[in-house]
């Protein structure tokens, strides 16, 4: 008789509990549902969770980042440097504002962007970085601040992964002169949809706040006109990319959890650890001494030497055992999208290297002990069946 199938694991989701629901239904009998106090409240919160002045929220983290390039003054013939191994969003938002992205390879070791490969990519075009914390593992922001300040570069850091992560003790998200956080499902806390960036600049805070709403202010001292109360200006071309009074009212609540949702993560990564990290046909990931990662993503990384399957095949196998493993990231020159611009396959042979052979195990705060130790037996069993010795 085959065994029934255990019921299905994702590799990340959400974690909603009635305080949550409640705090949303809280909103919708309020006077105001989209940007109005609890968007404000939201950003204050966040701020005071990093130490950092101010904090824009956006409609979601892909708007965040193009709000960022475009306070950073990306434009037409401008270069911005970003790692190959990302979500798709990293790169795109340069191009949003006519810039050009420009890829540097990664640490084989961290998995993220390395420094070396960011100076050899530096030209009289390059106008900022975009470094990314691959899975929550900070980058090396203190190399990266420093080629930054050389070369007169602004670094917006791509946290996605990295909300509640430090790097030599300071917070992610209180360092680079902008950080992009994300609040979609899979990330460590939700709005449903929604982004938010951090930054100790006023110049960009004003920018970000009016990029977001249409390039319009109503505030007096910035008019070069004025009609009467009702006066408003359109001064440069922004987006609508607000967030709701009903995102930002679930990120309140949600904000008040993260660090126990950090907890959680971390228990499952140690567990993951213990087992695995004396498998020699998987290698665990690396983590750098001088940040401590907030564990978006468990990457595990298939010596494919020592197995007599690929990638594809142990994937394909722990789908059938319901494990709802993935893989982050494609690199994003190999998009077609990105073939046609005149990115090539070879230029990034770590990052292709890499996606040839990782998988991202189930990780997420509700992921119960049993599931965990579900995962593993399954992983182990699979190495057993199929190492070549
Ligand atoms: C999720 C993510 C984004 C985009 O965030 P959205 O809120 O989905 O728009 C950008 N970069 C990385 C690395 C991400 O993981």
């Amino acid at each position: 008789m085959k065994t029934p199938k255990h019921r299905y694991i994702p590799y990340g989701r959400q974690f909603i509990e009635e305080d949550d629901i409640q705090a949303v239904v809280d909103v919708l009998k309020s006077d105001y549902l989209t940007t109005g106090p609890a968007v404000r409240n939201f950003e204050k919160k966040i701020a005071d969770y990093l130490g950092v002045k101010y904090a824009v929220a956006f409609s979601n983290g892909t708007a965040a980042l193009h709000g960022a390039c475009f306070a950073a003054g990306i434009k037409e013939g401008d270069e911005v440097i970003t790692t190959p191994m990302t979500f798709a969003a990293s790169a795109n938002c340069i191009l949003y504002q006519g810039g050009r992205p420009t890829f540097a390879d990664i640490d084989p070791k961290t998995y993220n962007i390395d420094p070396n490969e960011i100076r050899k990519k530096i030209n009289s075009k390059t106008k900022a970085i975009i470094p990314v914390d691959f899975t929550g593992q900070p980058v090396k922001l203190d190399e990266i601040m420093t080629i930054a300040h050389e070369n007169n570069l602004i670094v917006i850091e791509d946290a996605a992964h990295a909300i509640g992560a430090t790097y030599k003790n300071r917070k992610i998200g209180s360092i680079a002169d902008m950080t992009m956080f994300s609040f979609h499902p899979v990330k460590h806390i939700t709005t449903g949809e929604g982004g938010i960036i951090t930054t100790n600049n006023k110049i960009f805070y004003d920018k970000l706040l009016q990029f977001r709403s249409h390039g319009i202010t109503r505030d007096i001292s910035l008019l070069s006109d004025n009609h009467g109360p009702w006066y408003y200006e359109m001064q440069f071309l922004g987006y609508n990319y607000r967030m709701s009074d009903i995102q930002a009212a679930l990120g309140c609540s949600q904000i008040d959890k993260l660090n126990a949702f950090i907890t959680r993560r971390k228990e499952i990564v140690k567990q993951y650890n213990q087992v695995l990290e004396d498998i020699n046909e998987i290698q665990t990931p690396f983590q750098d001494s001088n940040g401590v990662s907030s564990w978006h993503l468990y990457v595990i990384k298939l010596n494919k030497d020592l197995l007599v399957i690929d990638r594809k095949q142990f994937f394909e196998e722990l789908h059938y055992a319901n494990i709802g493993v993935n893989v982050h990231y494609i690199p994003v020159h190999l998009q077609p999208y990105y073939q046609k611009l005149g990115y090539n396959r070879g230029d990034y042979p770590i990052a292709e290297d890499l996606y040839e052979n990782i998988i991202t195990l189930p990780l997420f705060p509700t992921m119960t002990n049993e599931e965990v130790r579900y995962v593993l037996e399954t992983v182990v069993n699979l190495v057993n069946k199929y190492k070549t010795r």
